[in-house]
């Protein structure tokens, strides 16, 4: 493939790029050329004459745009220019799929977009897709339903429509189509392209992790941990709703995970009732964090992101960058795109939101620069033969102060996070054996009475050894305090994966069988009274316990449960001791 890009004033200049036969050439000898339009201001009416001049030349074409909050071109950071880039292919097919899309009906537009793509009767593979869309428009996690499920493995990248101004019109383009409402795919399909896409973020997690309690819609965040999210921000960071509102956001956004991605969210507009207004989507229940990013930890991330992609050796490079990353770099923006020059021809833009992901993993990114590195028939030959380097970031600046409390203030979160796991474990112990105590049990057995599945199969096994206070007044007591542990040993380790066991009490223990019927519990049962049995238990030699045995009725009370099961050790006791009765 070959990628060249031209940094316009306007998009009718590019008529005089038209006119080259190098670049006429160029498309004669590939199968497939794909133009595409980063535009700061467009006169939408001009789109269609537009794209009958390109196909005039290049009949094949596949024509796509969109609006942008600034464009990159060679590793440049632009402002109110307009980027045309060509892709040729030697090889690769193209498929252009558009459609417009009203909001409320997201998911009906991609799954026809998906249908489309899936109903193109072309042999070779997929080997990504871009998406542009009008997300501000748009539910946009609606729009990737049908490609999250249906287009399993396939790479999707690409971005939201921006403009330069708040709440300026934002379009597309496809074809001779100008799209206000919809969104438009380019599917690269052949056996000689290769697409790796890359993602960066750099901002770092500052404070403990809070649920999500209450959303008024998929991007209006109601609540964390019960209270309005905007009062979060207050309480932590005195962030008021004045005029820096948003430019404070940039610097501690929201951050979660979903499966294995990290997606940040900012938040940009803080409501009356203290909602706040993100750019995409999150769920009631996910665990969120305010985060804080270090412009220089931000550049550094991308460094990092540059050095993979050069490894690849792309022969071109997309680049889909946030709009926060730009108002928030402000000057050092050049300094995350820069490194781009050495790798590959390059061209992008600023944007309001990022598609990146595959399958389940796909979603809206935020904050996030994501660059696609493309090449066709092998490696591509080293562009500059210089690795991407971060020529003007000083590396003997000292950090500055604020980066070192956000730092601070991470770890120490992280380690009163771990701290509290610690915590939360011992209080659910038993000390002396470390098996659950009688509360995690009682939890535990509440937890499976009520799941529904559980009912018609749970199972519970009291036991209790048989003599014991004699071992305590023959060897005494740390003797006796060995024969729990060593019991609570052999329990453990017979019903490891298939059940829980605690202490119930004294030498009493419960075991807590789920998906067993009560014949099968009685087996586990029988065979750890046997274990138990041929142990040798050292001064007191062999321990033998009594088993009570039943099971879960649907419907019933714990105590109902449990006092069948005590029932039945009574009986174990009354009959000799060292059995196992069936209730
Ligand atoms: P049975 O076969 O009827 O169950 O007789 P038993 O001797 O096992 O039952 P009993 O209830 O008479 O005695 C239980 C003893 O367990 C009494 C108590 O001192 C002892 N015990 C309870 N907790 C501990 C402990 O943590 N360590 C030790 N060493 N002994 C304990
Ligand atoms: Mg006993
Ligand atoms: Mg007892």
């Amino acid at each position: 493939m070959l990628q060249l890009s031209y940094n316009l004033g306007s998009l009718q200049e590019i008529d005089s790029y038209l006119h080259d036969t190098e670049l006429q050439n160029h498309a004669a000898r590939s199968r497939s050329t794909l133009v595409q339009f980063f535009a700061s201001h467009v006169d939408s009416n001009a789109i269609p004459a537009l794209y009958q001049r390109i196909i005039e030349y290049i009949p094949e074409a596949i024509v796509t745009g969109i609006t942008t909050a600034g464009e990159i071109h060679e590793g440049e950071s632009i402002m109110e220019r307009t980027v045309v880039v060509f892709s040729f292919f030697e090889t690769a097919e193209l498929q252009l799929v558009s459609y417009h899309g009203q909001s409320e009906a997201e998911r009906e537009l991609g799954r026809r977009m998906v249908d489309t793509i899936l109903s193109e009767p072309v042999a070779a593979p997929i080997k990504g897709i871009q998406l542009y869309a009008t997300t501000q428009r748009m539910n946009a996690a609606g729009l990737l339903e049908d490609m999250q499920s249906r287009l399993e493995g396939v790479p999707v990248f690409g971005a939201g429509a921006s403009s330069y101004h708040n709440h300026g019109e934002t379009w597309i383009f496809a074809g001779d189509q100008v799209y206000e409402e919809g969104a438009a795919a380019v599917v690269f399909r052949g056996a000689e392209l290769e697409i790796e896409v890359y993602p960066c973020l750099g901002w770092e997690p500052l404070s403990r992790a809070m649920t999500i309690t209450e959303i008024e819609s998929p991007t209006l965040l109601k609540t964390l941990d019960g209270i309005p999210a905007a009062s979060v921000y207050e309480k932590y960071l005195g962030i008021q709703n004045d005029d820096n509102f948003f430019k404070n956001m940039l610097e501690f956004p929201l951050m979660l995970k979903r499966g294995t991605s990290t997606l940040a969210r900012v938040p940009l507009i803080r409501r009356a009732n203290g909602s706040l207004q993100l750019v995409a989507d999150v769920h009631v229940g996910e665990q969120v964090r305010i985060t804080y990013g270090s412009p220089k930890h931000i550049i550094e991330a991308a460094y990092d992101m540059q050095k993979k992609l050069a490894d690849f050796r792309p022969q071109g490079i997309l680049i889909y960058s946030c709009y926060c990353r730009q108002v928030y770099l402000q000057e050092g923006l050049n300094l995350e795109t820069q490194g781009f020059r050495q790798i590959a021809p390059s061209a992008g833009f600023y944007t309001y939101g990022e598609f990146y992901g595959e399958g389940g993993e796909l979603a809206l990114h935020n904050a996030t620069m994501v660059a696609v590195g493309m090449r066709e028939g092998g490696l591509a030959e080293q562009f500059s033969g210089q690795e991407p380097n971060q020529v003007h970031l000083s590396e003997s600046k000292p950090m500055e102060m604020t980066a070192r409390l956000a730092r601070f203030v991470g770890v120490v979160v992280e380690e009163l996070e771990q701290a509290n796991r610690d915590l939360q474990e011992l209080m659910q112990a038993d000390s002396l054996t470390g098996i659950y105590n009688r509360r995690k049990m009682d939890e535990l057995l509440g937890e499976a009475m009520s799941s529904d599945e559980a009912n018609d199969s749970l199972s519970i096994v009291l036991l209790d050894i048989d003599w014991f206070k004699r071992i305590n007044d023959t060897y005494g007591h740390l003797c006796g305090d060995e024969v729990l542990k060593r019991t609570a040993a052999i329990l453990r380790e017979d019903v490891c994966g298939t059940g829980d066991v605690g202490r119930w009490g004294g030498e009493e223990f419960l075991l807590l069988l789920r998906n067993k019927k009560a014949d099968e519990a009685v087996t586990i049962a029988e065979r750890i009274r046997v274990t138990l049995e041929q142990t040798d238990f050292g001064a007191p030699g062999s321990v033998t316990a009594s088993f009570g045995v039943t099971a879960a009725r649907p419907g019933e009370e714990i105590r109902q449960l449990f006092k069948r099961a005590d029932d039945a050790l009574y009986s174990a006791k009354h009959g000799g001791r060292n059995r196992v009765v069936l209730f």
